[in-house]
């Protein structure tokens, strides 16, 4: 029995274009792993081809198992796939409250999100627009977890957010990888706070994973990161 999510072989991009080339990779259960590499990498192709929202040109996607790759982003989030996307997926016009409801699925509770995120609840009468940038993440966060995912894609979940907010966040990913209930995938220019918070690291460069390996024997190579990649240790 083949567990976890497994990408074999994928070439993928958008319309006619390629962005991943011949992309190989596991996610056992209960994971985490990092994803880092230079802007235009290929890190936000990565979770939108596991999501179903890039064009696979080639090559297999399974969870569990079972092939995903036919299947619509709504079919795979059903199947317990995440996707915390990079632009922040709320809606404005609604409160906080309502954001929460109108993703709710499954057993999943608004008491959870708010024990998650106690300044959601604080703010859970006010318009998304009404919302900090921090705040607004830990929405598109609490949105995605309203799916109940076992397998989490966070696309750059600390960008242009304050220290103090990115210390929260961490804490967050933390718990919600250690309740051995999910894998959390973590795509991340810091690649420092990314590679402590992961067992697991994969450097992408041009479309391919150069390199695949634990998280903390990266952080023990700055060296390797600046040569292939090009990322300062800067968190
Ligand atoms: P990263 O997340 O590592 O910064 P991306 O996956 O966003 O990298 O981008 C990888 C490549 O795919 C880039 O060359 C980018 O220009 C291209 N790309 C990204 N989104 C699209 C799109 N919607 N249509 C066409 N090309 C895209």
């Amino acid at each position: 029995m083949t567990e976890g999510l497994i990408l074999n072989d994928v070439t993928s991009g958008y319309g006619p274009t390629h962005v991943l080339d011949r992309v190989n990779l596991t996610l056992r259960p209960g994971e985490r792993l990092a994803v880092i590499g230079r802007n235009g990498a290929g890190k936000t192709t990565l979770l939108a081809t596991i999501m179903g929202l890039a064009k696979l040109h080639h090559g297999t996607i399974t969870l569990d198992g079972k092939p995903i790759h036919g299947l619509s982003p709504h079919k795979r989030s059903g199947l317990g796939l995440g996707l915390v996307p990079q632009t922040r997926d709320i809606f404005a016009s609604l409160t906080v409250e309502e954001n929460l409801l109108s993703a709710m699925r499954g057993t999943a509770t608004l008491e959870e999100a708010y024990a998650l995120f106690p300044r959601l609840k604080e703010r859970r009468r006010n318009g998304g627009a009404q919302l900090s940038g921090g705040e607004q993440q830990m929405l598109s966060i609490a949105r995605t977890l309203m799916t109940g995912p076992q397998v989490l894609l966070l696309d750059e979940p600390l960008e242009g957010l304050a220290p103090v907010i990115c210390e929260q966040l961490m804490q967050v990913f933390e718990d919600l990888a250690s309740d051995g209930r999910r894998s959390v995938v973590l795509v991340e220019q810091q690649a420092g706070a990314a590679l402590k918070f992961a067992d697991r690291a994969v450097l992408m460069a041009n479309g391919a994973i150069v390199h695949d390996g634990p998280a903390d024997q990266l952080l023990a190579r700055p060296d390797l990161l600046n040569r292939h990649i090009g990322v300062a240790l800067n968190a």
